[in-house]
């Protein structure tokens, strides 16, 4: 059994629940334990004790505690990746690459901690200095999804340590393990007691607590639309600090002089890797009319190439989906794409793997058009449905027509038209002839419209969220 981590101690949950492989549901990882509100109320209670002294806490002790982290976490990258393929079922080389993500989180918020500058700005009247400064914000709550169990849990602790705030951490129900195994690592590092917390549990019951307690003074949440407009709505209702990443419908637009190589592979890794269960995966593949048939074929050929199986055999391609709900999603809105007058071109359908998994041929729905639901809800799936587009001017149309707005792409040789869209796509990234997904770790992350709410993340832009602007007037 994994416990809780109150307070420095490994504490017993309320109950527990047992952490399942999709890619074969007879393998249990482990049991964890389950929190309830008493001791997420413990969890919050340590955090805002230790906050004032962590706050004012060594920057070079900081950056040693993260520096140390990050080694450790890049030292077992193999070990930490296969956890994390077994419990959510990317594939190994993509767990792996997780895990070194956010490992390489952990070292650059480390030097981070070093390099925490204000202003000193003349004052406009006589005799005055004025000085601008960035403090902790507090007790930061944690509220992670379950597609990315070690990065999107790293590059939100990371910060938050490196700033000198402390955390009360709850990771998604489905994937507390490697969030645990994170925890097991930080829990050596040398952190006071209380400035590091892990609760496992339920969001209704765990995050519910989180979002209503006065003593965290900030909410870093990632999940769904539907979730993130609760948590906004909670946090704002008591004036809480919150930073708020969602879903996206993210586009890939292909005109007609694309590179049909640089196309075709844009457009599976961006929509089927990780089994399309990336909030900046392509969805939309908005194609010009004269490439669209060259263009489908392709893509057709290509996906009967991948291998769907098991996440940790040699040899895969695309992982199973992360559960039976998420799976029964899936196929739901193939039907409802087929039913809207969509064509199925490919896959679509589950299939029997070498152990009882939830493994689902990646689809691809062709003759889609923009308002249909497989192309405005998010599915978080392996599927994509083409669209296609009469000019670089409709591409764009229909790219910017929906409310999401995280990552949106293009695949061109028209260095104009990369360049307009690069300027006139409504998303808070954008990807000129790359995968819509697949981004640095070292630079602001976050969408637009209903995809993002709050300042963005990563590299120095997370100072913005974790960390709070003073300016001191002294008479000279
Ligand atoms: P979800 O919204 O169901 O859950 C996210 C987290 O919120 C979980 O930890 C859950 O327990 C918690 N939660 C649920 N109800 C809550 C409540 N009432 N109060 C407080 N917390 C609550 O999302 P999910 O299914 O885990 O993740 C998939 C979603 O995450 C997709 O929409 C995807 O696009 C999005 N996502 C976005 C980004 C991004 O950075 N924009 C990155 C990854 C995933």
């Amino acid at each position: 059994m994994k416990q809780l981590y109150i307070n420095g101690a490994w504490l017993d949950g309320a109950s527990s629940s047992a952490n399942i492989n999709p890619s074969n549901t007879n393998d249990i990882i482990d049991h964890y334990a389950v929190a309830d509100a008493q001791q997420t109320e413990l969890a919050i209670a340590a955090a805002a004790a230790a906050a004032p002294g962590w706050a004012l806490s060594n920057i070079q002790m900081r950056a040693d505690a993260l520096d140390k982290i990050g080694s450790e976490i890049l030292a077992r990258r193999e070990e930490l990746g296969i956890l994390l393929s077994r419990e959510e079922g990317k594939t190994k080389p993509e767990g792996i690459g997780e895990v070194v993500r956010a490992g390489n989180i952990f070292k650059f918020f480390a030097a981070e901690c070093l390099r925490l500058r204000g202003d000193k700005i003349p004052s406009v009247r006589p005799n005055l200095d004025v000085e601008v400064t960035r403090e902790p914000v507090g007790v930061v709550g944690i509220i992670a999804p379950w597609n990315f169990p070690i990065a999107i849990p790293s590059w939100k602790i990371a910060p938050a340590l490196a700033y000198g705030n402390c955390v009360v951490m709850k990771p998604a129900e489905l994937v507390p393990g490697s969030t645990w195994a994170l925890t097991e690592i930080i829990s050596r590092a040398g952190l006071p007691p209380g400035v590091f917390n892990l609760v496992m549990g339920h969001g209704a019951v765990v995050g519910a607590a989180l979002l209503n307690d006065r003593r965290v003074n900030a909410i870093s949440f990632t999940g769904s639309v539907a979730t993130g407009k609760k948590v906004a709505m909670a946090a704002m209702g008591r004036l809480a600090k919150v930073q708020i990443e969602m879903g996206g419908k993210n586009p890939l637009v292909i005109l007609d002089d694309a590179d049909l190589a640089t196309a075709v592979y844009c457009a599976v890794q961006g929509s089927y890797f990780s089994t399309g269960q990336r909030c900046t995966a392509s969805s939309r593949l908005i194609v010009g009319k004269n490439i669209y048939p060259r263009f489908v074929e392709a893509v057709k050929q290509e996906l009967a190439k991948l291998a769907v199986g098991d996440a940790l055999a040699a040899g895969t391609d695309i992982g199973p989906v992360v559960d039976a709900n998420q799976l029964e999603q899936d196929m739901n809105y193939i039907r409802i794409g087929k039913d809207e007058g969509a064509t199925l071109a490919y896959g679509g359908e589950r299939l029997d793997g070498p152990s009882p998994g939830f493994y689902l041929r990646p689809a691809l729905l062709t003759d889609a058009s923009n308002d249909m639901r497989i192309s405005r809800e998010e599915i978080f799936g392996p599927v994509a449905s083409v669209i296609p587009a009469d000019s670089y001017e409709h591409a764009l149309f229909l790219a910017n027509d929906t409310e999401f707005g995280l990552s949106s792409g293009i695949v061109t040789t028209s260095l104009k038209h990369a360049t307009h869209f690069k300027r006139h796509a409504q998303a808070g990234m954008v990807m000129v002839n790359v995968p819509t997904a697949g981004v640095d770790y070292h630079v602001p992350f976050g969408g637009s419209k209903a995809s993002s709410y709050g300042s963005r993340e990563q590299g120095t832009y997370a100072a913005e969220f974790f960390t709070t602007v003073k300016t001191a007037y002294c008479g000279v």
